[in-house]
């Protein structure tokens, strides 16, 4: 699935551009003073990629907020605001100390229902109660968005077919602007946003996207200890223990702090299926 960006700054595929619901303009910073390098990864905590274009669109959404384009499960975007123009999806923020992402990074929101809510049984919906059946389980590394927060809790999956979008659209930013630094909005507003989340792969989206050149290290890391590694929900011994993890296990890391290791645990596909901290000593 090719996409490229043309010289109008929007987004085709096969030749055609992409689906359009702009965005009112004054939901926009305008022209980019300078052409960001960083690209910002969002769920919507929403329907579809076509709800979220027209939340965009609406007089009630006095947040007044865009994002560049919206990428749905079916993996089909919809393109909201001009690659060259600041979107609003950042809001307050601050990385790396850089403050105020909107005009320093394009924005890419995936439709997803992002953490949910428990039901009976084991259940889990999203807020609007629409059950989802396989949810990813994971504590979020800057703690959960509600009490217990460093239990693992329900999160939608992102199907491959809406993945492999979001890649393939990274790469035509990484290809046209020299996107070279992907972050996610809980890493650039830690505490107040909780995407793309755990259920993200954020080190195999890195990879995918950029190649070797954005890893702080290895990208899938093997378990090394015959007694297994501790999976916890916190980075340290004090935190509860999620799962043993067996020697042999591979882990893709995304990020540490210190020795302990935040990482996506992989199942025999390699798919991530859980997260949590485990201490790097007993990673190679
Ligand atoms: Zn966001």
């Amino acid at each position: 699935m090719g996409f490229v960006i043309n010289t109008r700054h929007r987004l085709e595929q096969n030749g055609r551009a992409v689906e359009r619901i702009a965005s009112p303009a004054a939901h926009t910073g305008g022209t980019f003073g300078s052409t960001p390098h960083i690209l910002i990864m969002h769920f919507t905590y929403g329907a579809s990629a076509r709800s979220s274009a027209s939340w965009f669109q609406n007089p009630e959404n006095t947040s007044k907020s865009s994002a560049h384009v919206v990428v749905d499960r079916d993996g089909s975007v919809i393109q909201c605001v001009d690659f060259d123009t600041a979107a609003n999806h950042a809001g307050n923020s601050s990385w790396g100390g850089l403050t105020s992402f909107n005009t320093k990074s394009f924005g890419i929101e995936l439709a997803n229902w992002g953490y949910l809510k428990p039901g009976p049984g084991g259940s889990w919906t999203s807020y609007t109660n629409v059950p989802i059946a396989s949810p990813f389980l994971a504590a979020h590394k800057n703690g959960n968005p509600y009490r217990p927060s460093d239990a693992a809790i329900g999160w939608e999956p992102y199907p491959p077919e809406q993945m492999a979008t979001a890649v393939a659209i990274a790469r035509a930013l990484a290809a046209k602007y020299g996107v070279d630094t992907i972050l996610g909005h809980d890493d650039i507003a830690r505490g107040r946003k909780w995407d793309p989340g755990p259920a993200f792969d954020m080190a195999r989206f890195r990879t995918q996207v950029l190649g070797g050149r954005a890893e702080d290290g290895p990208n899938i890391l093997t378990v090394r200890s015959p007694t297994g590694l501790n999976l916890r929900q916190g980075a340290g011994t004090e935190f509860a223990v999620i799962q043993l993890l067996a020697d042999g296990t591979q882990v893709a890391p995304v990020e540490h702090r210190s020795s302990w290791w935040f990482v996506n645990v992989l199942d025999d596909e390699g798919v991530a299926h859980k997260s949590g901290w485990v201490h790097g000593a007993f990673l190679a």
